[in-house]
Parts: C-alpha cells; structure tokens; sequence
C-alpha cells in the first residue's frame, strides 16, 4: 500500500473504515483513501504579457541573476538561488514570473512561515498592480486562486499539479527544512520547474550544488552596492554584555536609529524589555505575543525605539535604518544560518546601507565565528 499524497508506505500509518484503507500520515490535510487517484486541481489560467513596476530599477547584478535563473528555467531544470540578505531575492524571481505568465502558465511563492507569506504578497501586488494577488495562509484560505498565489508551504496541499513555476522561499527554515511530508507536498504540487530560495542553504543543500546536481545562481551583492554587516564579536559574562548592551542602545537612539535585540528565550523578552523600557521606548515580542502585528507596526512608524525579541524576527522582516543586537549569542537556537539573517537586517535600504550588528556573548560558539566567516567571503567574492 502507498498513499498516492504524501507515498507513505509505512504499515502502521495506515488506517481502515468502512472497508477501505485510508493515510493517516497526512491526514493533517485532509484525508486520502488509498487507490484513489489524486486529481488534479483546478485553477484559472491567464495569459498577461506586462512587466512589473519597480520603485528602483534592479542592479546589473540582479539582471544578469534574474535572467541566469530563467535560462536555467528554461532549460527544463530547477534552480537555487543563493542570495545574501538584502541583496533583493525577491526581485530576481520577477523576470521568471513573467516569462512563466505570458505563457499563460501558473506560478506559486510558497514559503514556510505566514509572516512572510502577507508580506511578500503585498510586496507583489505592488509590482504587479495589473494581477490579482492572493495569499493562502491560516486565516486566509476563503479565496484560493489569483494570478498569483502566495502561500505557506502547509496550503500546497490544495493544488495538486497545479503549478508550473514554484517559487519555495526559506527552504532551509522550520518546519520546511527536514520535514519530509512538506517536500512531497512540494513534488505533487508542481509539475513544471522549482526555484529555490535562500540566503543560508543547508549542508545537503551545499553539496548538492558542489556535485552540480542542483543548478546555482549566487548573488551576493545587495543592491545599494555597499557590503554586507559583519558583527563585532564581544565576549563577557550576562552582566558585562548587559552594560555593552545599555551602551549600544543609547549610541545608537542618539543617532536616531532603532535597535532590534534579539534573545534566546521568550522569558528573556519579558525581563529585558521591562528593563530596557526603565531608560528607553522598548517592548518585547515572541510567538506567543497577541498583539504581535500592532507592536511590529509601532516599531515601523518609529513609535518604540526598542523591540525585544526571539528567532521569531529573524527573516522576512525589512525595517528601515534599524541596527541589531544579539544577547547570549552563544545559546544553541542562534545557529550559523540563523545569525546570518539576523545580522541581514541590518543596513538593507537605499537611504541607509550602512549599520552597525554586535554579538554579545559569553564565549564565541562556533556558530558565532562561522557566521562572521562566511559573511566576509560573501563581501570578497562580490
Ligand atoms: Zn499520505
């Protein structure tokens, strides 16, 4: 027996009523019973012949990638992206896009977390006003079809063979990465070609581009031109990184620039930002915070000088002018991939490449001195 959804094959996850055998690993989904067939799902098609609408033309060097990963397209193979933070990823699937459009074929971003997902559909219906733009997340699942669908890897479940571009965005973040039901979700719905997307690829990732059994576009260079932000590293114990902490804040307020803390724990939240909020305009923000879209919109508009938060932040997120901090760098959750997009928030505007990222900790883990090695190389190779 093999589930004809996600190819279970395992006998114990397998379940029977009523005279027939159902999958009970995707059954999350919805259910399938096995020796059906799954049909194919239907979607509306259009041919639109337009290009997207820029607030800032792309660099040489995100033209020349865009049409490199369209060429690759093209060919019939799927292609990796690897972009450093900021360098505009986003924007190098927009020549891919369109191809893909004029030819009345259907195209999907799908990405991991649903933070992401609102933001990046509203980023696209600003490039693309002439195109309908939906996004297919948790709450947001009425409406279905566009000429653009934007959603949380999790919803590809509804488009069997639907797609023949799939963008994935974030595939080496939670709960993409590893998650072996996701990447069937992923194979059954596209049956044209995947772009991947990322600016940390996992280890498998690497070797499947060393042995050139994935085809790579790399893109290391933002679009402003300026380098990228290597952190200054400063070792202490949790008192002493307080004080450089304090220190960093009030440089940075001083200056007008806001400051993204970033902490392990959601406790830690709680207490450092009552602490911060003695001295300066902070709050604290982590998974579970309710009211994590207003707080979030009160830091754009400038209103906190502050926030406080977890990995929650880590990607996705563009915040003019805002400098960053890690406390307790060395803690396990901050992973090499996960200080090089913290750190990749930093600096990522036109009006202000420039910041400052410090990683405070009380010894520098691994992942602290490989993360710092791999964002120089990114700014010599460039
Ligand atoms: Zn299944």
């Amino acid at each position: 027996m093999k589930c004809p959804r996600c190819q279970n094959e395992d006998p114990r996850l397998f379940g029977y009523d009523k005279g027939t055998y159902y999958c009970r690993k995707c059954i999350a989904f919805s259910r399938v019973n096995i020796g059906d067939t799954i049909a194919p799902c239907v979607l509306s098609h259009r041919v639109w012949k337009g290009h997207p609408s820029l607030e800032y033309e792309l660099t040489k060097y995100q033209k020349a990638c865009s049409l490199q990963a369209l060429k690759i397209l093209q060919s019939g193979k799927d292609v990796f992206v690897y972009a450093a933070a900021g360098a505009g990823k986003t924007e190098i699937t927009f020549e891919s896009i369109c191809a893909y459009l004029s030819q009345g074929k259907k195209v999907c971003f799908a990405i991991s977390r649903r933070q992401v997902v609102l933001e990046i559909a509203a980023r696209l219906r600003k490039a693309f006003p002439e195109l309908s733009v939906v996004e297919v997340a948790q709450d947001y699942t009425s409406i279905t079809d566009a000429d653009l669908i934007v959603c949380t890897m999790h919803q590809l479940y509804r488009y069997p063979y639907g797609f023949d571009l799939l963008i994935l965005d974030e595939v080496d973040a939670f709960p993409y990465a590893g998650n072996d039901l996701l990447e069937k979700l992923v194979e059954l719905s596209c049956k044209g070609q995947k772009m991947y997307l990322s600016a940390t690829p996992s280890l498998s990732m690497l070797e499947q581009m060393e042995k050139k059994t994935m085809e790579v576009v790399q893109l290391f260079q933002r679009p402003h031109g300026k380098p990228l932000i290597v952190p200054q590293v400063k070792e202490g114990s949790l008192f002493r990184q307080l004080i450089l902490l304090f220190w960093f804040c009030v440089k940075c307020i001083r200056a007008h620039k806001q400051v993204l803390v970033f902490v392990p724990r959601k406790e830690d939240c709680a207490w450092l930002s009552f602490l911060l909020n003695r001295f300066f305009k902070a709050r604290g923000i982590h998974s579970q915070t309710k009211e994590k879209d207003e707080l979030l919109d009160r830091f754009r508009n400038r209103e906190l000088d502050i926030l406080v938060c977890t990995t929650l932040l880590e990607r996705g997120i563009t915040i003019g002018s805002v400098q960053v901090a890690v406390l307790e760098a060395q803690h396990a959750v901050f992973t090499t991939a996960s200080l090089i997009q913290i750190f990749g928030r930093v600096g990522r505007t036109f009006k202000d490449p420039y910041g400052k990222g410090v990683c405070l900790c009380r010894y520098a883990s691994p992942s602290v001195r490989q993360c710092v090695r791999i964002l120089r190389q990114m700014n010599d190779s460039v």
